[in-house]
């Protein structure tokens, strides 16, 4: 009896101690007193007062504690559970006495009497707020993720080892035209079976091969491949994906997505196919140029050649000089416009290699204005210098291409000037620059024209003028410009006169170079060829070219120049006469001009003998190509006569 006393009392301490547990509270149905009997300190901290440990609320009055929007379910859920069920477990906003609601779990079990007739339903209650916040805001995410994906149109695909499985979102196989993961040739196989299955045959090892690399050692998994369609054709598929390892590192599972690439393989093709169509038709545009190149200065050679001789011809009326003059005038203009539209089409293919190093400008100035001064002086037009400080400026730019930029800018100046007008070159800081600009006093531009002023072809008019030009010194010169990294522009009154300008970039700190290329005024100072024989072989197959070439060099007579038509020829006089030069045309029948130059190279006998080209073949690349095969001099048709003069000068000093 006392062991009984002291059960009954340790049992009693352990139900009041959970009636003041506070995360959960108790609560009791008995129907026949239409009542819920609320228990324990829990529903106090919920502002249901508690009488003497325990509150009451009326059945009725139920539907003023739950919230409305729950309320119709919990009467259902509540009807089901007590027509079938023993067990009742649902959740339901419950309002707090101070206002707001807070979420319940109510737990409760059905003590029904021997005829089944329910005597209470009892159970505990506790609060689910922050549990069931959580899930609204997982799910929300969920529903947010979902439709994310659903607008990027990618499929999602899933591999778990603990669901033993693949799954393939619709979208995948919407992506190949099938109705989704429904779709009859889909049911009842195996989706992954199915899925390698339609891989092209070419992309199969690829694939598999990334996927057991990305397993290994996490290596990115991101691959594009075909996949087979529905209606016959390829889907190109971007997939990416990523692993999933347990705490060992195996991979348990993977995931990613699916992007349907096709059109963008599509484009990139098509752009692909456009480029390479663009390369060669740019290709054919540069053969087609350098043969037309090559074609027009082999008759050129002649033209201006003898024109060179007539000029010589002390027998000729002079009437017959100036018509020589005349044709001159024309060759020249006609080399030109080959020189233009290979520079224009090079400078358009980026071709044009330039090297930047420091240039003296004012130096460069110098020499254009010399060369372009008789030009001025026929129609009394005046040069003026206004460099100030800036003359001893370098600036970093290609010496050769930076002196056809001043030279064009030059001898518009002078072109378009009026009688006894005005050039003026001069010189500007601008920041980080030094800035060049060549102002007249010409006709100037008309304004409605200006906009055209750098199209390749475009003369404005001037065609129709006596003024000569080809009307592309302009846009090449602002592309050589830009190229430099320099800037180019102009202002303009008509009537009044234009002022073009362009910057280069100061070349602060380095170092000038030498410049190596001879100007014209230094090539007429170089030393005459003398008194001495100089033996001179020509191998040359063309023989227009040989007579104007003899012709040329009739008046030196010092010069005994020799002749062979074809190149075994040619090295079999070098060997038998020895000349002192060998003049090359690199165009030549069975062997070219560099492999002679080789033949001739490894042969003990010729090996000391200098070799100059004389060829047609006038592209920069050819020029340096001739350069470093050991060419003494590289020089282009239509042969000038006082470079070549210049450079049996330079053998001849260099021989003695
Ligand atoms: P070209 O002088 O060979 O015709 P350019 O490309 O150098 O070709 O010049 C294009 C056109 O711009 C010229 O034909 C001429 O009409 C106009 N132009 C160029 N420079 C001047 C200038 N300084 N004054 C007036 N017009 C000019």
């Amino acid at each position: 009896m006392q062991d009984f006393k002291e059960f009954q009392s340790v049992e009693f301490q352990c139900y009041q101690r959970l009636l003041k547990a506070e995360g959960f509270g108790f609560w009791e149905w008995v129907p026949e007193e239409d009542a819920v009997h609320l228990r324990g300190g829990f529903w106090r901290t919920l502002g249901y007062e508690l009488g003497d440990s325990e509150s009451v609320i009326r059945v009725s009055r139920l539907g003023e504690v739950i919230h409305s929007e729950d309320w119709h379910g919990f009467l259902k859920t509540t009807a089901r559970v007590l027509g079938r069920g023993h067990r009742m477990q649902q959740r339901v906003r419950v309002r707090h006495s101070q206002g707001g609601y807070f979420w319940l779990c109510l737990d409760g079990e059905i003590t029904r009497r021997r005829d089944l007739q329910i005597s209470c339903v009892s159970g505990i209650a506790f609060d689910v707020s922050s549990q069931q916040e959580l899930e609204q805001r997982l799910q929300k995410s969920e529903e947010r993720l979902i439709r994310i994906l659903d607008s990027s149109n990618d499929g999602i695909w899933e591999w778990t080892e603990a669901l033993g499985g693949f799954h393939f979102s619709d979208r995948c196989w919407q992506q190949l035209g099938y109705d989704g993961h429904d779709d009859a040739m889909l049911m009842g196989r195996n989706r992954l079976e199915v899925w390698r299955e339609l891989i092209h045959p070419e992309d199969r090892a690829r694939f598999h091969q990334h996927l057991v690399d990305h397993l290994k050692d996490d290596s990115t998994f991101d691959l594009e491949y075909r996949v087979a369609t529905k209606s016959g054709g390829w889907c190109w598929i971007r997939a990416r994906g990523q692993c999933h390892r347990d705490g060992q590192g195996r991979a348990v599972s993977m995931s990613g997505t699916n992007m349907d690439i096709t059109e963008l393989k599509h484009t990139e093709e098509r752009l692909v196919f456009a480029r390479e169509e663009a390369v060669a038709a740019s290709q054919a545009k540069s053969r087609f140029l350098s043969s037309m190149s090559h074609e027009l200065r082999t008759p050129l050679n002649a033209i201006l050649g003898y024109c060179q001789v007539f000029a010589m011809d002390s027998a000729l009326s002079e009437q017959q000089q100036q018509s020589a003059r005349e044709i001159r005038k024309a060759g020249n203009h006609l080399l030109q416009l080959i020189n233009d539209v290979m520079d224009l089409s090079r400078i358009e293919a980026g071709q044009m290699s330039l090297s930047q190093e420091p240039v003296l400008v004012s130096r460069l100035l110098e020499e254009c204005l010399t060369w372009i001064k008789p030009l001025a002086d026929v129609r009394r037009i005046r040069i003026l210098r206004d460099y100030g400080v800036l003359g001893e400026i370098y600036v970093l730019a290609d010496a050769t291409r930076l002196k056809q930029v001043l030279l064009n800018l030059i001898s518009n100046a002078v072109k378009y000037n009026r009688e006894s007008g005005l050039v003026t070159a001069r010189l500007q800081a601008s920041t980080g620059a030094l800035r060049v600009d060549i102002e007249d006093t010409g006709r100037g531009i008309e304004e409605a024209r200006q906009a055209e002023i750098f199209e390749p072809f475009n003369r404005l008019g001037a065609e129709s003028s006596a003024i000569e030009g080809t009307g592309v010194g302009l846009s090449i010169t602002r592309q050589l410009v830009n190229s430099m990294g320099g800037e180019m522009g102009f202002r303009s009154t008509p009537g009044k006169g234009s002022c073009f300008w362009v910057t280069f970039p100061s070349a602060a700190d380095q170092e000038p170079a030498v410049e190596q290329n001879l100007s014209d005024a230094e090539i007429e100072q170089q030393p005459g060829l003398g008194d001495a024989p100089l033996r001179v072989l020509y191998i040359e197959d063309n023989p227009s070219n040989i007579r104007v070439l003899k012709q040329m060099l009739e008046a030196w007579p010092q010069v005994r120049l020799e002749v062979a038509d074809e190149p075994f020829y040619g090295l079999y006089l070098a060997r038998t006469s020895r000349p002192d030069v060998v003049l090359m045309d690199i165009n030549l029948p069975r062997m070219d001009g560099f492999e002679t130059l080789l033949f001739m190279q490894q042969d003990p006998c010729l090996q000391g003998i200098p070799v100059v080209a004389l060829s047609a073949n006038a592209l920069p690349q050819d020029i340096e190509r001739g350069k470093v095969a050991g060419f003494f001099e590289y020089l282009t048709k239509p042969v000038e006569l006082p470079q070549l003069l210049a450079v049996l000068a330079r053998l001849k000093v260099g021989g003695q």
